[in-house]
């Protein structure tokens, strides 16, 4: 299980305690529920407690972020909570899309004549101003992200005495990269320094191996000498490239020149990619660094963000995460990554009965006045007022039914109906028609949705 945040009767957070605790102080009416997700709960009687020092630490990935809070116990550094946060990213992106499709097609229908917001006779100078964007702009997905982190940052600071964060701040360590003492020569298997470049060569090529684009639909990618190591090629980076195991065992040892001699003779579509990818990198053209720049200046921003709280900040590169998982033979999830994070990553007890929370960004509600048909003419009435009988779509509530076709407990989100009846989406399903007298609210909408994931356990062990 997951530790539970208490808090002090004036709301100050105290040291989270085991269930069993939290049970037995329940039980005794010592305590009372405070939230739900994540569980707290509100100690009657007590001000102030001892305190350990506890680590937020974040893995931030594009469409889920990891987070571990990590507890400096006598016995070791001990996850004592986690989560995996995912984000809205594409769902932005594509109500954005959507926004967009609407709204042409309503300045192409026949209606009032309306005047250009923009007109030719602006000066260039005029528009490039208009069409600025301000200084930190970010796109909305990428925005969105940004605003989960520091938002549940600020939550949990407000339920646990977190001492200090730790997070990436870059995906691979630029500094090992271009450091001459170490670039050519021959480093052991297993190093952090070559999941360092393992780090650079997959952002180098996008994910996808160098060669063949991805046609060859091989999952693995590995890292590959240009010239071959047993015809002495070295081990600079300059010598490196990154190729699925299907290339790469089609390559074998054999030198550039052999292997694009064998190529061209093929009129296979896989090996006429493979030569026009494979001539252009034995030439030395690669992909230019500075998109991996980008990637990495999107780390910083979470950093930035999280200085706010003005707390220490652990940094760590992406490959010294995985270096640490891979040490520690956990299994892959963004959670794991999370508590892997940084130099402190390298010894972390996970207790296998730790159960993780999944997190899930839904906003709130919608700013569409009205829902559209397929060719954008109104489809429903205008919206009315969100609230009916105190309750709001999301709020998380326990309805008790005594009677009728729908007795039973049900206990999960609402939709809210204008007439009173409501829809619970419950862990069994989706439960329509459910009054508004027998809901008892549990928790207000905070614009996320929790449920349990996986534990260690369950993504099995490989210990
Ligand atoms: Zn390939």
């Amino acid at each position: 299980m997951q530790r539970v945040f208490v808090l002090d009767c004036h709301k100050n957070p105290l040291m989270p305690c085991t269930p069993a605790r939290a049970r037995r102080l329940l039980r005794q009416k010592q305590a009372a529920v405070y939230k739900y997700f994540p569980f707290t709960i509100i100690l009657k009687n007590r001000v102030g407690g001892d305190t350990q020092p506890i680590q937020a630490k974040f893995d931030q990935g594009s469409k889920v972020t990891g987070l571990a809070l990590v507890a400096d116990f006598q016995k070791g550094k001990t996850v004592i909570f986690a989560a995996n946060i995912e984000h809205k990213g594409q769902a932005i992106v594509e109500k954005l899309l959507q926004r967009a499709a609407i709204r042409r097609s309503r300045r192409n229908r026949k209606t009032r004549y309306r005047k250009p917001k923009w007109t030719n006779a602006m000066s260039q100078a005029q528009l490039q101003h208009i069409n600025q964007r301000p200084k930190g702009w970010l796109p909305p997905s990428a925005r969105s992200r940004l605003d989960n982190i520091s938002n549940l940052a600020k939550k949990l600071l407000s339920l646990t005495p977190i001492t200090s964060f730790g997070v990436e701040n870059v995906r691979f360590d630029t500094q090992l990269m271009v450091d001459p003492t170490i670039s050519g020569i021959d480093y052991q298997q297993g190093t952090l320094f070559e999941y360092e470049v393992k780090e650079y060569l997959l952002h180098l090529y996008h994910y996808r191996c160098a060669y063949c684009h991805g046609l060859s639909n091989d999952p693995i990618l590995e890292k590959e000498h240009i010239i071959p190591k047993s015809k002495h090629g070295s081990n600079a980076l300059s010598n490196l490239a990154l190729a699925c195991r299907t290339c790469n065992e089609d390559k074998g040892n054999a030198l550039p020149h052999e292997w694009i001699n064998k190529l061209s003779q093929s009129k296979t579509k896989i090996n006429q990619v493979r030569l026009t990818n494979f001539t252009k990198i034995s030439q030395g053209i690669k992909p230019s660094m500075r998109d991996a720049a980008v990637m990495n200046s999107l780390r910083y921003k979470v950093v930035d963000t999280l200085q706010r709280f003005n707390l220490p900040i652990e940094l760590g590169s992406g490959g010294l995460t995985k270096y640490n998982r891979t040490l520690q033979q956990f299994p892959k999830d963004h959670w794991i990554d999370a508590a892997c994070v940084g130099q402190s990553g390298s010894d972390i007890i996970i207790p296998t009965t730790l159960i993780p929370i999944n997190i899930k960004a839904l906003g709130r509600g919608s700013r569409q006045m009205c829902r559209v048909d397929k060719f954008g003419f109104p489809r429903t009435k205008a919206k009315t007022k969100s609230a009916v009988q105190g309750f709001k779509t999301g709020d998380l509530v326990k309805a008790i039914v005594l009677k009728g076709k729908k007795q039973g407990t049900y206990q999960g989100r609402i939709a809210v109906r204008e007439n009173g009846y409501f829809n619970i989406t419950t862990k069994h399903g989706l439960i329509q028609g459910i009054s508004y007298n027998t809901c008892r609210l549990l928790q207000r909408n905070d614009g996320y949705q929790y449920s349990n994931h996986k534990s260690l356990k369950q993504l099995g062990e490989t210990r």
